[in-house]
């Protein structure tokens, strides 16, 4: 689906291999080449607008690795830009289920838009999973696609909710709810009508459902090959619907694949799965990163500069860490650790790593750290001047409301930032006492 924008996206970065350093003007120009393959692609325009300013951001900051061709550090923001782009560096999220089955899960859709068909996928890939799983039709108005859902069912080896003729949608919604509580399955997969264009009658039914059977998950089935009206239909029904995630079908198709880039953006909504084929196994997990680096193909490069990146950390914490030793820490490095931080996937992240998280997330939480406070403390600190950084001693009052006016805050959060910062830097001080041991241990040197 992307291989177009592949290739122009190869011949931006063949020309760019060529030369050594890179002025502004050189980057300017490839971004501006980036910027026309993206739309060429069909990606949306506003999405293209914040991708071009996050990656001119990124390529003029202090992200630049002396170690690593000019290049190929543009291939990495592309990269780092097209994986934001589709939801970011997380792990697929895959199916939320419930804790107490049967799990709800709701297909919503455009008929045609291979809604049933994925049904019947995710009901394999759960099957495999050693869930029990009963799909339900709610297509009153079609028979037959009552029937094509039985069929897909005895493919994937899951029951099927018996036809009943004559029962209304929300009928057969709560009859499969309540055959799926007595009989103990895991899951239930409720796949509603679907027209071929939007329309009012199926958003009241399909919302009504929703209200019925409240389920883990609503996804929204969405033709890729649709373009941008795949966009613009994943924004009527979010708006009808409390939609929790997308399914793009026929990736495998030759379509320009840009709306699919777009549609996590426009929507919010995370992709959940790509369609790869008609068979039911041709269901993908969606990981940002897989298909933002299928679409650069270049996998070798962005590894590179990675590992580079995390050697110039490995080498800053070094250095921070015999900085400390001696007693030192001023905001330089405050804002630095802000930013490990922040690389670390931010406070959620942070937690995530760290054993015996739900208390410690409550504490977080509580104590009302959260990663906006954090973003924020990092504008203080870079609205303030070098000097200020070193010797925070000297920000009087004047100095003190330029910096809020130029990070956007009140004169409190600057004042904030600044006693935070002295409680860190008294906590190193006596640490270091001990002859820097402390961070030695804290370092892993
Ligand atoms: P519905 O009306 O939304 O329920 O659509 P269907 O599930 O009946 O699918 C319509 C057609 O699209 C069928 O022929 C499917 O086999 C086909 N289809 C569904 N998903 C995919 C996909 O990911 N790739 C390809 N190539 N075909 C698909």
């Amino acid at each position: 689906m992307f291989d177009a924008l592949t290739d122009r996206l190869s011949g931006v970065f063949d020309r760019l291999s060529g030369r050594g350093v890179l002025s502004d003007k050189d980057i300017d120009e490839a971004l501006r080449e980036v910027r026309v393959a993206l739309l060429e692609a069909d990606v949306a325009l506003p999405v293209v607008r914040e991708f071009i300013a996050k990656a001119k951001e990124q390529a003029t900051g202090e992200a630049v690795i002396r170690s690593v061709r000019p290049a190929d550090q543009v291939v990495k923001i592309t990269y780092d830009g097209l994986v934001d782009m589709l939801g970011g560096e997380g792990e697929p999220e895959g199916l939320n289920l419930s804790m107490n089955p049967p799990t709800v899960i709701l297909m919503a859709g455009l008929q045609g838009s291979g809604k049933t068909t994925t049904a019947g996928k995710l009901a394999l890939r759960l099957g495999k999973e050693r869930k029990r799983v009963l799909l339900a039709s709610l297509d009153t108005r079609r028979p037959a696609a009552m029937e094509q859902l039985a069929t897909l069912a005895k493919q994937a080896g899951v029951d099927s909710l018996p036809i009943v003729q004559g029962q209304s949608a929300p009928d057969i919604a709560r009859r499969a709810l309540s055959s799926a509580k007595l009989q103990g399955f895991d899951v239930v997969i409720l796949d509603t009508a679907g027209r071929t264009t939007l329309d009012e009658q199926m958003m009241t039914e399909a919302a009504e459902i929703a209200r019925i059977a409240n389920p883990s998950e609503t996804l929204l089935v969405a033709d890729s090959l649709t373009g941008q009206d795949a966009v613009r239909t994943a924004k009527a029904f979010h708006e009808r619907l409390p939609l929790t995630g997308l399914v793009l079908t026929r990736a495998d198709g030759d379509g320009r694949g840009g709306a699919a880039l777009s549609m996590r953006a426009v929507t919010g909504l995370p992709i959940k799965f790509l369609g790869v084929s008609e068979k039911l196994e041709g269901l993908d997990a969606f990981d940002a990163r897989r298909v933002a680096g299928r679409i650069l193909g270049q996998g070798d490069v962005v590894a590179l500069v990675e590992k580079a990146a995390q050697e110039i950390d490995a080498a800053k914490a070094e250095a921070m860490a015999k900085k400390l030793a001696k007693g030192q820490f001023d905001l330089d490095m405050m804002a630095e650790q802000l930013k490990q931080m922040k690389r670390m996937g931010g406070m959620e992240g942070l937690m995530g790593l760290l054993p015996g998280v739900q208390k410690m997330k409550k504490q977080i939480a509580e104590s009302g750290v959260t990663d906006k406070m954090v973003d924020r403390q990092a504008a203080i600190i870079s609205s303030m001047t070098k000097a200020e950084r070193k010797k925070p001693d000297i920000l009087q009052a004047s100095r003190k409301r330029r910096i809020a006016a130029g990070a956007g805050v009140d004169v409190a959060d600057v004042n904030r930032l600044l006693k935070q910062h002295r409680q860190m830097a008294d906590a190193f001080k006596s640490l270091s006492r001990d002859g820097g041991k402390g961070f030695a241990k804290m370092a892993g040197m």
